[in-house]
This record gives structure tokens, sequence and C-alpha cells, in this order.
């Protein structure tokens, strides 16, 4: 049972990181954006998460209330191409405007929101930048744990071993002294 579950969650976390190279390798050329707008009150907020030129962007904007806000309140998925549109330029902007350690950036800028239809809005911006190579690092790191663990544990197995610790189990035929697990014999000398 352990098992099963340790190995879907390795699987997922494998489709994970395979999802974040995806979006990584296609961040060149195309923007993959996850947006949340929120426009009660007296202020508009629109939470964005981006996959930009090789970043990860989280951007919360907050601006008075823009009539064409409303358009979008709510989720909202975009993809768009990575150069020549309004959001990449105002990203660079941003960019410019961070501050960056190890690669991660953090960000505050006032700005003129001129990208809708109506009259331009007096904007502040927060971002957060974050290099792709940490989020698949991270998502790595336990399936990679967990299948150099398996390979070890055949190997010792295959070699006359405790699978658990290692101990040379070719003298013991029931347990292993060293640990107590019971002995694993290799497929091909079960008899
Ligand atoms: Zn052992």
């Amino acid at each position: 049972m352990r098992r099963t579950v340790r190995a879907t969650l390795t699987i997922l976390l494998l489709l994970a990181c395979l999802a974040v190279a995806c979006l990584w390798w296609r961040g060149r050329e195309t923007t993959d954006c996850v947006d949340y707008t929120h426009t009660a009150g007296r202020r508009d907020t629109m939470t964005s998460l981006y996959s930009w030129h090789g970043s990860f962007v989280l951007e919360i904007r907050r601006e008075p209330p823009a009539r064409w806000n409303q358009r979008y309140v709510g989720w909202a998925w975009r993809s768009f191409p990575s150069a020549h549109v309004w959001t990449a330029e105002h990203l660079k902007d941003l960019r410019r405007h961070a501050s960056w350690a190890v690669g991660i950036g953090v960000g505050y800028a006032p700005f003129v929101d001129d990208s809708g239809s109506g009259a331009a809005v007096a904007a502040t911006s927060w971002t957060f930048w974050v290099p792709p190579i940490y989020p698949l690092m991270l998502l790595a790191l336990s399936p990679a744990l967990w299948i150099y663990r398996f390979i070890r544990q055949r190997r010792r197995v295959a070699f006359g071993r405790c699978a658990h610790c290692g101990y040379d189990l070719r003298a013991s035929a029931d347990r292993c002294p060293e640990c107590g697990q019971p002995v694993t014999v290799p497929a091909q000398h079960a008899t």
C-alpha cells in the first residue's frame, strides 16, 4: 500500500516536472498566464502567474477601478506570443525594477496602465521572479531519491545483500543479522 502511494506520488511529481520543463521551453516563444481579476471595492486587483522568457513571474497589480477590468473578472487563462504585446513590454519594464539575488527577483513599480480602452490609470505592481530550474529541482528531488533507492535495493538483492541495509546475507537464510529484516531472495535464485 505504502509502496503504491509512493509510486503514484513519484509519477505525479515526474509529470509535474515535465509540465514545468514544457512551460520553460514554451516560454521562449509563447507566454502562458493564469490571471485572477478581482474588481469589488475601491481597487481592482489582478493576480497573474506567467511563464515568460525563462522565468516564472507572479504579478500582483493594483489600480483604481478601470472599466476594462470588468471584462476579466475571475479566473482566466491566456496564451500569447512572448514578444511584441503589451504584457511583454510591461514585464520587461517590471524586470528592470526588480532586485535580484541568486536568480530570484522581487520588484515593486508604480506605472501608468493604458492597456484597455478608456482613460489610463495609475497602477502599482509587485512582482516575484523565479527561474524554472528551482521548482524543477524541488519537484525532481523526491522522485530522483525514490528511483535511486529502488535501483540500490534491486542491486543489493541481486548481489545477495540485505535490501534494507546492504549487509552480506550469503551466510544467512532467514533474517538479516544486522537489521533484522526478512531476507529477500533474488528472483532468479528463488525455489
Ligand atoms: Zn539488513
